[in-house]
């Protein structure tokens, strides 16, 4: 267990496509044990390999459930909208108002090669579309518009 460090605002690393894993073996489950310490010491809700320097498609989420990981994720479905404030791990003190689809179907493999599908909505259904960006390379400040007048956090 350690933490990693996160890195912030114009890494390249941020910007760049993650590559699929391939092997689910005891580095993968280093790297997740690592990535989950490194998200609660920081308060985050999830975080993303490349927002540790690692360019594989990978990220944790825990919005309050417990920790869930995801490995070579893809999103199956959306619907629906919600509108909130968003923050990142790698902005640090920054916060943006974000639309996004309000539940998300997705699919990924477990840490030992299992495939599982998961549906989120609200939070969950958020935090899915955040991480999965990372994997692209795109962060969520591309999104970041005013939010509707009158509107309440
Ligand atoms: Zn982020």
């Amino acid at each position: 267990m350690a933490l990693r460090k996160i890195f912030t605002d114009d890494a390249p690393c941020l910007y760049k496509t993650a590559k699929p894993v391939t092997e689910f073996n005891e580095r993968l489950h280093t790297l997740l044990d690592d990535m989950k310490d490194t998200m609660y010491n920081a308060e985050g809700v999830g975080l993303a390999a490349p927002q540790v320097g690692v360019l594989r498609r990978v990220f944790v989420i825990d919005v309050g459930n417990g920790p869930v990981e995801f490995i070579n994720p893809k999103i199956i479905s959306t619907g629906g909208v919600q509108g909130g404030y968003e923050g990142c791990l790698s902005f640090p003190e920054r916060r943006g108002y974000v639309e996004r689809p309000n539940c998300v179907v997705i699919r990924a493999f477990d840490r030992y090669g299992n495939t599982f599908e998961l549906k989120g909505e609200e939070l969950m259904a958020r935090a899915l579309l955040h991480e999965n960006d990372h994997l692209d390379g795109k962060v969520y400040l591309r999104l970041v518009k005013e939010p509707p007048e009158g509107f309440k956090e």
